[in-house]
């Protein structure tokens, strides 16, 4: 690999998207900035294009693509629009690419990354939730490197000794908890969507920030974890640090607990995918130990948080429930974000779709879409019918 870095973003307009883009400027010199994709957003993704000197832009809804054309007339940079353009800009030659577009959106183009066998930063979570298996199986058969980017995952990459693996006793992910780590589930039923995705300790996108605050996204990073790491359920541990400064640790044998510890910055991640397997500087914040600052740590109660419980459970029933958690989870975040549910119901939903929707069988990747697409069905089928019957449980 040359000293300059081919590098395409994906959801490059989104909170992971932009905080690579500021990355990628802070170390201008090393970056050849190919692929830069949004969804709808024409203006920002036109004046990231042209900041990083991208050679493509790419907006998923097809109804954008004039006004992206427009916008970026005379510059030279490439425009394409739609789901099948974002499938192509991953087979443009990219040394590493990242994958910041939110939900199972994310699946067909990460996919077709990881299938070009360069190196591919996750920070999409759902797509390793739902077709964990998969993705993995096609890093191994194009020889493509999996970096992760979620802190959590990205610190225990960064502890995790390969060579060492059958002294790795367990992974130990820390959680922040949350906005409402301290209050009952009763006390959050009439939480709005503004008060939930307020995190205290990291800025990021809607979806992640609501899940942050329900614990789905603790629950959905148990899974994210087993498939990156190749560590089974029983090995894998959440305790709460509400500080967010050790970001995850691995335990050995010996009863060594190795942590990446640094400010909450997912510039300091993206700068490890990035660089990997060396580092480079950023711009983020810096945690200063010249001043005095305190550490808390205890367990994460699993009947307090049923996320977390829900997610053990799918992991033992296998990746297909896995899936169907992620994409019941998606619709009750998006309908909670429109107001159609409440904060509550979120899990509500989760724990009724996961004991109710049919079992599929999941063998290929294809088997993965369609479960998911059916799963949205039903789940949305679900919450239109209970709002329909008003039933209690739902806020008006
Ligand atoms: P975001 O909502 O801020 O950005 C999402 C990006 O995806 C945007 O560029 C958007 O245009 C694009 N996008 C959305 N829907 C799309 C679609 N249907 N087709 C194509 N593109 C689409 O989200 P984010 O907070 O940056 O998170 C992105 C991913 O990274 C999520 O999976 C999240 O769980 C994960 N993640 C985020 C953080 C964080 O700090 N924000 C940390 C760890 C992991
Ligand atoms: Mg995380």
């Amino acid at each position: 690999m040359s000293d300059v870095r081919r590098i395409s973003i994906f959801g490059a307009t989104g909170s992971v998207g932009q905080a690579t883009a500021d990355v990628v400027l802070h170390n201008r010199k090393s970056f050849d900035v190919q692929v830069v994709t949004a969804n709808s957003n024409v203006d920002a993704l036109a004046e990231l294009a042209v900041k990083l000197g991208a050679k493509y832009a790419v907006i998923g809804q097809e109804e954008h693509y004039k006004a992206l054309q427009n916008v970026l007339l005379g510059t030279g940079i490439h425009v394409s629009a739609g789901a099948a353009a974002l499938i192509e800009a991953a087979t443009v030659p990219c040394d590493v690419v990242m994958a910041a577009i939110v939900g199972m959106a994310g699946l067909p183009p990460l996919m077709k990354s990881v299938e070009q066998g360069c190196c591919v930063a996750i920070a999409n979570k759902e797509p390793l939730v739902a077709a964990g298996t998969h993705l993995m199986e096609a890093a191994n058969a194009s020889g493509a490197k999996i970096l992760p980017v979620d802190s959590e995952h990205n610190a225990v990459f960064q502890v995790f000794d390969d060579q060492q693996k059958k002294t790795i006793e367990r992974i130990i992910l820390t959680a922040s908890g949350g906005p409402f780590r301290e209050r009952l589930e009763d006390e959050l039923e009439d939480i709005t969507p503004a008060q939930a995705v307020a995190h205290p300790n990291w800025s990021m996108g809607a979806k992640i920030s609501v899940d942050s605050a329900t614990l789905m996204n603790k629950a959905l990073e148990v899974i994210e974890a087993h498939y990156l790491f190749d560590v089974p359920a029983n090995q894998i541990d959440v305790v709460i640090h509400p500080q967010s400064l050790i970001h995850s640790m691995v335990e050995y044998c010996d009863g060594s607990i190795l942590s990446q510890m640094g400010a909450p910055d997912m510039r300091t991640p993206i700068a490890y995918c990035l660089g990997w397997p060396s580092r480079m500087p950023t711009s983020g914040q810096k945690l200063s130990l010249n001043e005095r600052i305190s550490m808390e740590f205890y367990p994460a109660d699993l009947q307090r948080f049923r996320a977390l419980q829900m997610a053990y459970d799918c992991l033992d029933a296998g990746q297909e429930r896995c899936g169907v958690f992620n994409a019941a989870n998606e619709i009750a975040v998006q309908a909670f974000l429109e107001e159609r549910i409440g904060f509550n119901d979120i899990l509500r939903v989760n724990a009724y779709v996961l004991e109710n929707c049919e079992k599929f069988s999941i063998k290929t990747l294809a088997d993965v879409v369609n479960m998911d697409n059916t799963v949205r069905t039903f789940t949305s089928a679900y919450i239109d019918n209970i709002r329909q019957n008003s039933k209690k449980v739902y806020a008006s």
